[in-house]
């Protein structure tokens, strides 16, 4: 995106495009990134960027944050799956979490927390001893909503009688 006037002083023609190196630091740990890309206003010296400047370097930040953590990286989350040929739906269905999420973790967009994390690497280390411990776990209570449990009819009137009585006696 060509942008000449200044957003901030409102300078006409005064915003230059310069090409940096930046270094970011995450916990101790550096990282260079070359051909980043700064705007400077040569009439108030304030210095910008743009969201869509510098995309694929964000990714690389992401990437570099999530290897300082010790969190698999997207392309490793969707390889893992890829390899026990699960679509994200079942995966997501799987891990128990939304398929939306999911998908997010593959592209990057969200970090998965540790727990998911670990979840992963279980998988990744013991596929199938993990896969059918994960098969056997009760579906989540929202999922089930549909078809609520039944309580007898008697059962019902005797926990409101035993309430009622001990109200009336009070
Ligand atoms: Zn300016």
């Amino acid at each position: 995106m060509l942008i000449k006037d200044c957003p901030f002083c409102g300078a006409v023609s005064s915003v230059t495009e310069e090409n940096t190196t930046q270094t970011f630091e995450y916990k101790g740990q550096k990282l260079a990134c070359e051909n980043y890309k700064v705007r400077e206003c040569t009439e108030c010296g304030e210095s910008f960027e743009l969201p869509d400047d510098n995309l694929e370097h964000e990714r690389r930040i992401l990437n570099f944050r999530r290897q300082v953590d010790g969190l698999l990286l997207p392309d490793e989350i969707k390889a893992l799956r890829e390899s026990l040929r699960f679509t994200q739906k079942d995966f997501a269905a799987l891990l128990g979490v939304g398929e939306k999420s999911f998908t997010r973790y593959e592209r990057g967009s969200i970090t998965q927390g540790r727990s998911m994390d670990n979840l992963l690497r279980l998988i990744k280390d013991n596929p199938q001893g993990t896969i059918a411990v994960l098969k056997g776990v009760r579906k989540p209570a929202a999922e089930e909503d549909a078809a609520p449990e039944v309580i007898p009819e008697g059962a019902a009137s005797d926990i409101l009688g035993t309430s009622t009585a001990t109200m009336s006696s009070l």
